[in-house]
């Protein structure tokens, strides 16, 4: 199977801003940035879309939420922060390695587009 962008990245093949690295994931700045704050966080395992996520991802899906969360803070935005996954290309995945976008810095309004 040929490396998806973000493994890619991971494994530092694609430079990136990388703003957190640990045994189950990697975050970096979003390339295309739709908000002050606009962080990609991705499994080392390349799960291609959250649906395909199975039990035995629980505990990696616990810990992107738990290391979002951190990572919004060190941002100085740990109060006000959006997590978006974006589910099949219908729902805007372009990149088909599962992430949360984690977007802060200016009024997010709701609903999103
Ligand atoms: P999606 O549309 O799949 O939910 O999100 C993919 C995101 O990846 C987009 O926000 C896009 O700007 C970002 N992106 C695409 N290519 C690159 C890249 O080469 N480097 C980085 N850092 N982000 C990328």
């Amino acid at each position: 199977m040929a490396k998806t962008l973000f493994e890619k990245i991971i494994d530092k093949e694609i430079p990136a801003t990388l703003v957190h690295e640990d045994e189950y994931c990697v975050a970096f700045r979003d390339i295309n940035p739709g908000a002050p704050v606009h962080i990609l966080l991705v499994p080392r395992k390349p799960i291609p879309r959250l649906c395909d996520a199975g039990a035995d991802d629980q505990a990696v899906l616990g810990h992107l939420m738990l290391t979002a969360s951190k990572i919004a803070a060190a941002e100085g935005h740990g109060e006000a922060y959006r997590l978006v996954v974006n589910n099949g290309a219908e729902a805007g995945q372009s990149v088909f390695h599962l992430h949360l976008h984690i977007l802060a810095g200016r009024p997010l309004h709701w609903p999103p587009g």
